[in-house]
């Protein structure tokens, strides 16, 4: 499989290119050049699969130029050995709601089953090659633990995490800075997850820095995530159909990822009803699709840290599908928004994209009564980013079938879940471990050249 950029459909790239420059040279997003897709007989025949067994053949449609299907296999085998579930995710029902737990990974969110195999990808690419690699990445909380954890005493490899100092919860920092490995530099950037994200894509555009310290990326624009996170979809479809109902999937939403999988998901074959795009009151998507209007505003600090994000950075994958993928349309609209901070949708642009999302967004208030409806009626704890996916149903109301997308584990987020259950949830025994280690940060402000400089003399 060849990927083109959402820029130029013209130039083709190989999937190891994609891998590892993460944003294409001209600005754009990779996109594969054609989306592999099943037939309702070939779906058929995946559905009692196993998810390593699905996960291995949902991923060699998307690089099988790279790898060949045993090393995938074998990839996938080692990347979810030490998940806490014996199928990587877990689906529990409370009644008529469905829960599709993604946290039992190593650092408790979603981004762990992406990550992991990111990180045996790095190795398998990079083992014949004595280069050393220097990854950069902005979190907004999750990405970076997943991404340490995956990466971590990696030969070839350092990874700088760039976090908005003193915006993301405490067990969440925690889980990125305290690791010894001397390869993980963790950098608490006095700003918010915006500018951390503005700062690792200025030194990605920046060709002489980039090439200088071989600069390779792991956020949520690099298309091995997405194909990573395409596989749940799938299988949670598989596990809950029963053929009469249609199925739509709550996905909790920040910087467009994990529900843009669910869109190449849908893309692929798969029967998905609508995405249903859960925001905080960081509500830019929900604006956008009600209004054909992106416009960026302030972030608000929210007690779902990991979708404070106003500036969606996969939506232009989006944006290239609902132009019946012209990258001259793309590109207008992103300059568009380069110019004027903002841009606006044409109306045939805007009914592609309600075909397939709908959206809302929760007020910490509705957010926190969520968790603690929860609690009181099922006596379980649900963390914020999970609760925003399934708040918004109530505002919506369908009567069809939602799968929520839980993302995080409650034990990420004591002190809200303590504040309004008055219980605080417990955390996995690996991870109650890190509470009490020593922690490894630098504090820096929030401007590139220092930051570059920091980078360039770590690197090696
Ligand atoms: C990253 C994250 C999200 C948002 O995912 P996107 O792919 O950025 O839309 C939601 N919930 C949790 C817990 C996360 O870590």
């Amino acid at each position: 499989m060849q990927y083109i950029s959402t820029r130029n459909t013209k130039q083709t790239f190989a999937f190891k290119d994609v891998f590892l420059n993460g944003l294409a040279a001209d600005g754009g997003l990779y996109i594969p050049e054609k989306i592999p897709s099943y037939s309702l007989k070939e779906l058929e025949s995946l559905k009692e699969l196993s998810y390593e067994q699905l996960a291995v053949k949902i991923i060699f449609n998307f690089c099988s130029d790279e790898f060949n299907e045993i090393e995938i296999k074998d990839l996938v085998n080692k990347s979810y050995k030490e998940f806490r579930v014996k199928n990587v995710v877990n689906i529990k029902r409370l009644e008529n709601i469905i829960l599709l737990e993604l946290f039992h990974g190593p650092t408790l969110a979603f981004k762990d089953i992406a990550m992991q195999v990111i990180g045996n990808m790095y190795e398998k690419i990079l083992s014949d090659n004595k280069k050393v690699i220097n990854i950069v990445v902005a979190t907004s909380g999750d990405t970076g633990a997943a991404a340490i954890s995956a990466l971590k005493g990696r030969k070839n490899i350092n990874i700088f995490v760039l976090h908005p100092h003193k915006k993301i919860s405490k067990v969440q920092r925690k889980l990125m800075t305290t690791f010894e490995e001397n390869n993980v530099y963790n950098l608490a950037i006095e700003g918010n997850f915006d500018d951390c994200q503005k700062l690792v894509k200025s030194m990605f555009i920046d060709r002489s820095f980039n090439n200088e310290i071989n600069m390779s990326g792991v956020n949520s624009i690099n298309w091995a995530r997405i194909i990573a996170q395409i596989v749940y979809f799938f299988f949670s479809y598989f596990k809950i159909n029963n053929g009469s109902q249609k199925i739509n999937f709550s996905v909790p939403t920040g910087n467009f990822g994990d529900v843009f999988a669910g869109y190449i998901a849908k893309k692929m074959g798969l029967p998905i009803n609508k995405l249903i795009v859960a925001t905080n009151k960081n509500d830019i998507l929900k604006r956008v699709i009600s209004t054909g209007v992106y416009k960026p505003k302030e972030v608000f600090q929210t007690i779902s840290p990991s979708m404070d994000i106003q500036v969606a950075s996969n939506f232009e994958r989006l944006i290239f599908y609902i132009s019946s993928n012209n990258d001259q349309a793309t590109l207008n609209k992103m300059e568009e928004l380069r110019k004027n901070n903002e841009f606006k949708l044409s109306h045939e642009q805007l009914s592609h994209l309600k075909k397939d999302f709908v959206s809302e967004s929760l007020t910490e208030e509705e957010t926190k009564s969520i968790i603690k409806k929860i609690y009181k009626n099922y006596n379980i704890f649900i963390d914020p980013h999970t609760a925003v996916g399934l708040g918004v149903l109530d505002k919506l109301s369908n009567d069809e079938i939602n799968i929520i997308l839980s993302t995080a584990h409650p034990g990420k987020f004591p002190e809200v879940i303590k504040e309004v259950t008055g219980k605080y949830p417990e955390l996995p025994a690996k991870t109650k471990k890190v509470i009490d280690e020593k922690e490894k940060f630098d504090i820096l402000p929030n401007d590139l050249n220092t930051i570059k400089k920091f980078i360039k003399e770590k690197a090696k």
